[in-house]
């Protein structure tokens, strides 16, 4: 396919977030039986939107006018509960999807929390550390009214850390004088109430699901992570800590990427060089005895397992006839448009969706909120364990969900020869929805329709 026919093609799809998520969900509702009518509708719409804009003086002592978003899409189970994240293209459109996303994502992994998400439209590499401080601050103090620990709970995301959820505590804090706060937020250091292995848990987690999913045998040959070749996209705080986890158990790192380009090395890389030689040059690219590659290049790669763990929407209709590995695990939340999954699924390509694969990181931000609760400290290998079980939990609620379309005429052990890509069998993410959406159901159904 050349270069133009891809751009066509990509052009021709929807990037639209909402529109996406709809089609995802439309999709997943098919699934359900005895869905209630006019319960799709609430489940569809988000609770609560709040736009905000807010001025903030930056160091060379102009004004810039922010905007910002805050959405809470349902609250059925608990509290709001999401990522804050900080990128020149956010949306209200895209917040609203990533809301539901972590509905759906809360719910697959039995926590007791609802879906939120939130951004602030700004390009954090032209802003000083100093900006970023009067930012965030101004930003929580007008959401002040808006999050709490009953409420709705933020966490990092895209461009933001533990030094942004530490400021979001101390802003919300000084507001709210009397009580104990840390429960506000999640992803805070460690020396203010953060949890041990929150940083580590959304990209350890992947891999944790990724060797769950290998263990079930569908891929021929690949029933662990020893010797499996990994391309990773995105070297931040989730794509850096799984290249450490695949590395521990045995894979080869074959190519890393940041927003700047990638690096590929057949040989394979250890990923505390890449991030030692990341921290001095604030990028991947130019690493000694690697060769440069760009992003799209990364995605098409000869690998066996592919993990996005940047930027939503990378791998679509232009790009996914291309993507040669065998399964594909979404660090990053929305990686891969339904066209795209219609490719991959047509070509026997596995994917193991955002909702399962990287809900290691809301599951530990709530071990962090549980701890602030008790005012506790747990251990990091009392975290792992427990983040481990989780992920294994959810990987096997949706296989056995799915095997259970597959093995209609067959026997759980044949699973491997069957034709996944039939249309009677649902890819993984259309089950993981479903099995989301049938909790949420339920749970609004038990509590009943007020008044
Ligand atoms: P981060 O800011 O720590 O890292 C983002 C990485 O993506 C960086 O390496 C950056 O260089 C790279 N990047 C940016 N633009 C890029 C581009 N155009 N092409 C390739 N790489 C690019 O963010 P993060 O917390 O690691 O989040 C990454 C993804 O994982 C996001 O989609 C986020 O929503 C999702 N996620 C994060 C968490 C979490 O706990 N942090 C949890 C669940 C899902």
């Amino acid at each position: 396919m050349s270069d133009k026919q891809t751009d066509n093609q990509a052009d021709e799809e929807s990037f639209d977030p909402v529109v996406i998520s709809e089609q995802q969900f439309e999709k997943a509702t098919h699934l359900i039986q005895h869905l209630k009518k006019g319960l799709v509708d609430f489940l569809k719409q988000p609770k609560r939107i709040n736009v905000i804009n807010f001025p903030v003086e930056l160091d060379d002592g102009s004004v810039e006018t922010f905007q910002a978003y805050r959405v809470v899409h349902n609250r059925v189970f608990g509290p709001g509960k999401g990522g804050i994240r900080y990128h020149p293209d956010v949306t209200m459109e895209e917040v609203i999807s990533l809301a539901k996303l972590m509905t759906w994502k809360c719910a697959l992994v039995n926590i007791p929390f609802g879906g939120a998400k939130g951004g602030v439209v700004c390009d954090v590499k032209n802003l000083s550390e100093r900006e970023l401080r009067r930012i965030t601050r101004r930003f929580t103090v007008e959401m002040a009214d808006v999050i709490g620990p009953y409420t709705d709970i933020p966490a990092p995301d895209l461009y933001t850390n533990e030094q942004t959820m530490a400021w979001i505590f101390d802003t919300y804090d000084v507001l709210h004088p009397n009580h104990n706060n840390r429960p506000v937020v999640t992803g805070k250091p460690i020396g203010m109430g953060g949890s041990w292995w929150r940083h580590e848990a959304t990209g350890y987690g992947c891999v944790y699901a990724a060797r769950r999913f290998l263990s079930k045998a569908l891929i021929p040959g690949q029933q662990d992570l020893a010797g499996a070749h990994v391309a990773i996209q995105g070297f931040g705080d989730v794509g850096a800590m799984a290249a450490k986890a695949f590395f521990r158990d045995g894979a080869r790192i074959i190519a890393i990427s940041d927003s700047q380009g990638g690096v590929y090395r057949e040989a394979g890389l250890d990923p505390s060089d890449v991030e030692a030689f990341k921290s001095e040059h604030g990028t991947v690219v130019g690493m000694p005895d690697t060769m440069t590659i760009t992003n799209a290049e990364l995605l098409e790669l000869e690998c066996d397992i592919l993990m996005p763990a940047a930027l939503g929407y990378q791998i679509h209709a232009g790009n996914a006839g291309n993507i040669k590995a065998s399964l594909i695990v979404e660090g990053a939340n929305n990686p891969t448009t339904p066209a795209a999954d219609e490719v991959l699924k047509k070509r026997g390509i596995y994917v193991l969706p955002d909702i399962v694969a990287n809900a290691g990181g809301v599951t530990v931000s709530y071990y962090e909120w549980v701890q602030n609760q008790a005012n506790e400290q747990w251990d990091a290998e009392q975290v792992d364990a427990k983040l481990q079980s989780s992920m294994s939990i959810a990987v096997d609620t949706v296989f056995n969900r799915w095997q259970s379309y597959v093995v209609g005429e067959q026997s759980p052990e044949d699973a491997e020869t069957a034709d996944t890509a039939s249309e009677d069998i649902p890819d993984f993410r259309t089950i993981a929805l479903a099995i989301a959406i049938e909790r949420v159901t339920e749970a609004t159904l038990l509590r009943g329709i007020w008044p």
